[in-house]
């Protein structure tokens, strides 16, 4: 089901909550499986959950937050109340994802009407494919200024979740081995990541060998075309019988079991790619126990966007996450639909709309 863009209505910010102006917004993955209907949200939806803006007004009991302040709008917000939260993990936070399975935001609260004042609801707790966004403060980190607002956009869920999967959940070692299975936004962040992390060798894989020179660029020291026959046998002799970490990023099965077989004894699988609630992947249990054989998932980085983003950001403006590399193009409302056509053909990393018509 496509986009209709419409103006719509929204209330102020209320307690906790804060508006802000959407200066950019990325266009995921993600978003295109809702499109497609294999992820279900409640509709009318205002979408995308990437995005970057300028801090408008502030509702009552913000705290850090004020006008004027350049913001990442990150998909991971926790109610810093519950276990999970009080554990630093905020994406596993259960009350959050009730409220967004809902269309709210993580306050409770609906703040989109359409025009006739029909319920509208809020996607991820962000909806920046909109000029305007009313969000929990929690959605918000501030970033510096320096960063450039259609780059601050793809920190909230591209380089949030490629980057953390590397630092955060994987904890990558100097000197190891890197598979990054899928070369879209995430992924080829994982790369970037994997290399600042000093990674000897970072293979890129994906079916579309057109990436590859992006993938290198990002910091890939090979790439693998993943359809073909021979893709798991070349990556282990690259190196020497299988990688320490294999990152899955596409979500699909066949890729799991891709990034499984290219691991080595040992070593360590990371799924951070989002499949379809019914998928299955079978581990062999004795290979699961005699070669120490890990598998983890990662979800949104695995860590806490309010640290990770501003270090994220410094990294990127020491020159060493060059997110620039991501950013396909720029966009106007009126080309979103194309956009998410071109995306789901693989032609495309990150395009950025721009609500107001420039950065
Ligand atoms: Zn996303
Ligand atoms: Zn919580």
């Amino acid at each position: 089901m496509p986009f209709r863009i419409e103006e719509v209505q929204i209330d102020g910010p209320g307690p906790g909550e804060v508006l802000v102006q959407v200066r950019a917004a990325g266009l995921c993955h993600s978003d295109l499986s809702v499109l497609e209907g294999l992820r279900k949200r409640p509709l009318p939806i205002v979408g995308g959950h990437e995005g970057a803006g300028v801090v408008m007004e502030v509702g009552a009991g913000v705290v850090g937050l004020s006008a004027g302040d350049h913001v990442a709008m990150a998909a991971v917000a926790g109610c810093g109340r519950c276990r999970v939260c009080s554990a630093g993990r905020p994406g596993l936070c259960q009350a959050v994802t009730g409220a967004r399975a809902e269309g709210l935001l993580a306050t409770g609260a609906r703040r989109l009407h359409l025009g006739n004042g029909d319920r509208l609801n809020h996607y991820s707790g962000i909806s920046v494919y909109a000029e305007y966004a009313v969000v929990a403060a929690p959605s918000l980190v501030r970033i510096d200024r320096r960063v450039p607002l259609d780059i601050a956009a793809m920190f909230g869920c591209a380089v949030v979740t490629g980057a953390g999967a590397v630092f955060n959940s994987a904890k990558v070692r100097s000197g190891s081995s890197v598979a990054v299975v899928g070369l879209g936004g995430v992924g080829l962040t994982a790369v970037m990541a994997a290399r600042e992390a000093g990674a000897s060798r970072i293979v890129g894989l994906d079916i579309q060998p057109d990436k590859f020179a992006l993938a290198r660029a990002a910091g890939a020291t090979d790439c693998v075309d993943a359809h073909s026959p021979e893709a798991v046998q070349h990556v282990r002799e690259l190196t020497d019988g299988g990688v320490d970490y294999s990152f899955e990023i596409s979500g699909n099965l066949a890729a799991v079991g891709l990034a499984q077989e290219v691991t080595a004894r040992g070593g360590e699988v990371i799924c951070v790619g989002v499949g379809r609630t019914d998928a299955q992947f079978t581990v062999q249990q004795m290979q699961l126990v005699t070669e120490e054989r890990v598998i983890r998932g990662s979800f949104m980085g695995g860590g806490i966007p309010q640290q990770d983003i501003p270090r994220f950001a410094a990294m990127y403006l020491d020159g060493k996450l060059p997110v620039d590399l991501l950013r396909s193009k720029h966009i106007q409302f009126a080309e979103l639909n194309h956009g998410f056509d071109l995306l789901a053909q693989g032609g495309t990393v990150r395009q950025i709309l721009l609500p107001h018509g420039v950065v």
